[in-house]
This record gives structure tokens, sequence and C-alpha cells, in this order.
């Protein structure tokens, strides 16, 4: 089976790992410090938070926005569920603006008009908007930051695919046009630490915020507890947090991992080229890259005939080629359903999730194994041309 993704781990890795099991810290010490300096460095932000998953990330990055019941979160159809679910951790409800049908991300021409008609028909606006970027590939942050500014409300983006992406030739991360700025750390992502994400920020307050929503909101700060007399051995909790913490082995990982962060991106954008040319001039659709955004490419998802998806999916996964789709839509899960929405609700999203198959990409895949996705597909593709109506 050649999958869909994997991750790639050296020797160098697996020696930093067994280096922290050697030492005296195993839970959230100091490669964990590493891994955090190490990622906001990279990224040019003044402040990281490791925890346990993405979905922790975007969860405490809700809470130190202050997300809460009355609230309204707006994110894609076209994510992975956990883009939408950490408003309802939070009692938010959560709202969804389509797709762009070349960028696959959100729409920005779909954000300004629904914005518009809420604002035209006395709705209630967002207080925060979630942007995920497809595959890699950055939203156009700076449009975004616009209507932030123009509707009042605060960015959260997940960039769980995007580390190692550049958007107008700064790095995704940098948080210029986001308050908060998500990644994930999961074994098919860019990087891994096993399990594991980072939220990263340019304001002191909201970092410290989620170091303490990440530990059950207790603090060690004399300047934030109620009782400032007690002894050294003082702690407050002072509002309810979860245990979100990496661990030392984690961090170490993912530390290690950040070394070959360039090599990984270097190695997908090759891939993604050779998919590129070889697919030229066929009935497939692939994504738009923008001119000023440098891809991750965590993704490569091709578009077929929405009577030709259930054929070519089935025939690759029987020729033992691991495709999947990226993504069913979020608003159509039954969850989401229970809340009311339904089919016809974002129909690029909805369209697209009927034609778009991901294809194999992770940086250990070789040319060979890529020639034979790419044979594979062609072939699969004349069959169907071939085949009586
Ligand atoms: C993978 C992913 C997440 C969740 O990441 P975890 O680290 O597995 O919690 C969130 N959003 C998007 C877009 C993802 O792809």
């Amino acid at each position: 089976m050649i999958p869909y993704g994997r991750q790639s781990i050296s020797e160098e890795d697996i020696a930093a790992v067994v280096s922290v099991l050697r030492g005296e810290w195993l839970t959230q010490g100091p490669t964990v410090n590493a891994f955090e300096q190490a990622v906001s460095n990279y990224c040019g932000v003044s402040h990281a938070v490791a925890v346990n998953s993405a979905t922790s990330a975007l969860h405490l990055a809700c809470l130190a926005l202050d997300v809460g019941p009355g609230d309204i979160v707006w994110t894609v159809p076209n994510t992975f569920v956990a883009s939408a679910n950490c408003a309802r951790y939070c009692g938010a409800e959560v709202d969804f603006v389509d797709i762009d049908q070349q960028t696959l991300c959100m729409s920005i021409e779909a954000l300004s008009k629904k914005l518009e008609d809420c604002r035209s028909h006395g709705r209630p606006l967002p207080s925060v908007l979630i942007p995920v970027h497809f595959g890699g590939q950055s939203c156009d942050m700076a449009a975004i930051a616009v209507l932030a500014t123009l509707y009042g409300f605060q960015v959260i983006e997940d960039a769980s695919h995007a580390i190692g992406a550049t958007y107008q030739g700064k790095p995704v991360g940098d948080c210029r046009f986001s308050d908060i700025c998500i990644f994930s750390f999961h074994p098919v992502k860019v990087i891994t630490s096993g399990e594991g994400g980072m939220a990263v920020t340019n304001d002191p307050a909201l970092a410290k915020r989620m170091m303490r929503l990440r530990s059950h909101g207790i603090t060690r700060d004399r300047d934030e507890m109620e009782n400032t007399e007690a002894g050294a051995w003082y702690y407050e909790q002072i509002e309810l947090g979860m245990n979100y913490r990496m661990t030392d082995i984690q961090a170490a990982l993912g530390l290690s991992q950040l070394n070959r962060l360039d090599q990984f991106v270097l190695r997908r954008n090759q891939l993604a080229a050779r998919y590129d040319a070889a697919f030229e001039g066929l009935n497939i659709q692939t994504q738009h890259i923008i001119s000023d955004a440098y891809s991750a490419r965590h993704l490569y998802v091709i578009r077929v005939p929405a009577a030709q998806h259930e054929f070519l999916f089935s025939e690759l996964r029987s020729a033992d080629i691991g495709v999947n789709l990226h993504y069913f839509p979020v608003h159509l899960q039954p969850y989401y359903q229970r809340l009311g929405f339904g089919a016809g609700y974002c129909p690029s999203a909805e369209q697209y999730a009927k034609e778009a198959i991901s294809l194999p990409l992770y940086p250990g895949m070789t040319d060979a194994q890529q020639a034979i996705v790419i044979d594979t597909v062609k072939i699969l593709l004349n069959s169907f041309i071939a085949e009586p109506a």
C-alpha cells in the first residue's frame, strides 16, 4: 500500500527522543521550552504555546479570545471537524463560509458577502473567524485582516497543514494578520511530535492565558493571585483550565523534525510539481496556488468529474493506493446537521467533495512510487472513457 501520507523519522529523531528518556524530565520541561523557542524563531513570532494536539490548541485559542455562549465562530466546511468543534467546546455557535473553487480555501467573496448580509439584516456578526490553510496554502490573510478590522472580529489561523509555508514572502505563523495561529504535529502533517500542536501569537497576554489554561488554570505568578502572602509552595487556580500539556518526549521529536522542515516542504513541492506536469491536459483539476504563497503541500488533491469519482476512488484503493477525501463537508456531518445545517448550505464545498481525491504525498515517497500512482490514475481515467455508457 502506498499511503496518502506518512511520517519520516530519522536516526537523529530517534536519538533525540531517547536522550529525553534517559534524562530528568518526561513531562513538560526544558525540551518543550526549546521546541517553543525554535518554532517561534522559525515563524518570526514572539510567543509559542506547545500543547498535546492542534485540537487542544484551537480550544485554548478560542478560550483565550473569550469565546463563549452567545458568540458565533465562523470557519469553512472544507476542513477537519476540529476547526469547528473548538467553538462548540466553549458553548458558542458555529457557522460556515463557503470555499473558493480554485484555491479550496475560504472564499473572500463569500466571506464579505456573508458579513455584509449579517450587518444589513441586523444579524449577529462572528466574534472569531477560523480560516484554514487548506493543503498547506495560506488563505488570503491580508484580505481577511481588512474585513476583521471592518467588522470587528478576531482571527485564529488553522495552519494545521501549513507549517513551513510562506505568504507574501513571510512565514505562515508570524501572525501579522491574525491574533493566534495554530499548528498540528500529528504524524500525517508536515512535521510530527507523535501527537502535538502549538499556538503562536504576538500578544503576550494571549500567550500567558493559553499557558495557564493548558495547565488547569493554575498560576504561580504573584501578580495574578488573590493571596499574595503565602509561602513559596503556594499556587492558585484562578480559572478553569485543562491538562493539555505536551511531554518533553514529544517535544524532542518535534524539535528534531523542525531541522528537516524546509527539506520536507521542498520535497513535497517537487512531488506536487511532478503530479501537476503529469496531469496536464487531462480531465483533472488541481488546487490553484496563489502567486504570493508557497504551500507546505500537506495534501495533493485532484478533482475528477463527479460521475467518475466513486469508480476512481475505489479502483485506486483496490490498486493499493491509499487515496482519501479531504474533506467531507463538516456542516454535513450528522452532528452539525442536527444543529440545523444541511445540503445546499455551502454549494462549492459540497460540489468539491463529490470530485476530490487526495493522492499520496509525503517526503519519503519515491519517484518510482509516484510513477505508479500517476500511471494508475491515467489508466483508470482512460478505462472509464472506454466503458460503454
Ligand atoms: C489535523 C487537523 C486538526 C487537528 O489536529 P490534531 O493535532 O490531530 O488535533 C485541526 N485542523 C485541521 C485543518 C487539521 O488538518
